[in-house]
């Protein structure tokens, strides 16, 4: 199936009219004939990650008010919002992939987008958190990757990545911090950089990156 008709009988099946209405008009865009698509496609990804990260904390402060931590187990619904993240930023992919083709946009426009701009919808440590949440990708029998051990706690990094507990524990001696969860992880984020990417003050997604195995 083409990507266009796909993406629209996707859309169509998402309740939420804020994600039907922002999603990236790929269709029209394709006959687009305009000048600075960069910066274009760099305004709709703002849009779509605004309304991503306001459902984003939608989805979750109920669970946090109770929890205070991301539970592996269903949230309230999270999958439509996962698809709108993925519907969206494939959408851009094949999107830049084409322009750049045509020379239209600058050939690292989505490298850029994806990797230096923090878009969440596209990957972060609020995507990674959502499908912890939805189980589409539950850590159940995931080893960290640093110890290989399976934890019962871990916690994600704003990149993305996570760690668990106690590897968090030795590289930045988070349970001697006294305080909330919240305000362990905030204060520790600046002592360390992600393991796996390098990513500065990781753990500034706090006590929402945080998740337990049951
Ligand atoms: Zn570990
Ligand atoms: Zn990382």
């Amino acid at each position: 199936m083409k990507f266009a008709k796909y993406l629209a009988e996707r859309i169509q099946d998402l309740s939420i009219e804020e994600y039907r209405e922002h999603t990236v008009p790929y269709k029209s865009w394709k006959k687009l004939n305009a000048s600075q698509l960069d910066s274009l496609v760099e305004r709709t990804c703002s849009q779509i990650d605004a309304i991503f990260r306001k459902h984003w904390r939608m989805n979750l402060s109920k669970r946090e008010s109770m929890l205070c931590c991301t539970r592996v187990s269903p949230a309230p619904d999270p999958r439509e919002l996962l698809e709108f993240a993925d519907l969206n930023k494939t959408a851009i992919y094949k999107i830049c992939k084409k322009w750049r083709k045509q020379g239209r946009v600058s050939p690292e426009l989505y490298h850029t987008l994806r990797n230096h701009r923090n878009f969440a919808f596209m990957g972060s440590g609020e995507l990674t958190i959502l499908k912890i949440a939805s189980n589409s990708s539950s850590l159940e029998s995931e080893e960290c990757p640093i110890c290989l051990e399976v934890p019962e706690r871990g916690v994600v990094m704003a990149c993305g990545h996570w760690m668990c507990w106690s590897c968090l524990d030795s590289l930045t001696r988070v349970d001697k911090i006294n305080g909330t969860i919240n305000n362990k992880l905030l204060v520790v984020s600046w002592r360390i950089k992600c393991p796996m990417c390098r990513e500065c003050n990781p753990l500034r997604l706090g006590a929402r990156g945080v998740f337990e195995i049951s």
